[in-house]
This record gives structure tokens, sequence and C-alpha cells, in this order.
């Protein structure tokens, strides 16, 4: 894994939520997003090299279920890999969950793939792959 790709915070509402960090981050949310394969909607705030995530769900969702059960707060740590399938191959080799076989599409033009929580001491941890464009 290269470096922290962003953290990914679960908040009820998107518009409140982006309304608090533009004044918490000094900055507007460079992009808002559904993604279709999780029913959420997110937004990214730059902080320096640092991304931040905000994540809400629609209903019905793995965000609702967490919010429901834990509140509002930080989500997930996202690290960048240069090669996603190889790394789902060596976490699986090393003894831990993955949430899917295969890799998702997830915002910000990303392969994504989830680590469970219950296999990392409680985090849930997301890869991330840029999906190139060429
Ligand atoms: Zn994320």
């Amino acid at each position: 894994m290269r470096k922290i790709e962003h953290i990914g915070i679960a908040v009820k509402n998107i518009n409140d939520a982006n309304h608090l960090y533009e004044k918490l981050l000094g900055t507007k949310a460079y992009k808002q997003e559904i993604v279709e394969s999780e029913n959420v909607t997110t937004s990214f705030f730059r902080v320096g090299p640092n991304k931040i995530e905000l994540v809400a769900g629609q209903g019905g969702d793995a965000i609702s279920k967490f919010i429901e059960k834990r509140g509002e707060g930080i989500h997930h740590i996202a690290f960048d890999v240069p090669d996603i399938k190889a790394e789902m191959v060596r976490l699986k080799a090393e003894g831990f969950t993955l949430l899917s076989d295969e890799p998702k599409k997830g915002a910000d033009n990303k392969w994504v793939c989830f680590v469970h929580p219950k296999t990392t001491g409680g985090v849930l941890v997301e890869l991330c792959q840029e999906i190139s464009t060429t």
C-alpha cells in the first residue's frame, strides 16, 4: 500500500455535512457524487495532500446502518494501492476477510474493495486503485 488515499466519514445529511466541513476546513468540496454500487452520496474535500470523503446513505445501505448503530463519525480509512487485485489476493492469503470478491466501481474514479473490520481490529479498510482512463 502506498499511502492513505482518504478518510471516510459517515454523515446523516450530505448538505449539512458539506456546510460544516466547508467551515471546518476553509475550503469547498471539489466533488459530489452518487455511488450507485453502494447506494450512497459522497463528497470530497482536499486538505493539502490529503482527502476527506463524506458519505451519506440513501436508506437501507451500509452507511445508514452504520449511523443507526454507532452514530455519525469516522467510517473507514482508504489506502491507495497500485494493483488492487494483487492486494486482494495478498490480504486474503494473510487471513483478512474481503467484503467483495471483485473490485467494485467506487467514488472518485476508483476501483475499491473493503476489508471486514472484524479482521482488522475494528477498522473498516478500503483499498483504492485509480481507474486508468487510457
Ligand atoms: Zn472511501
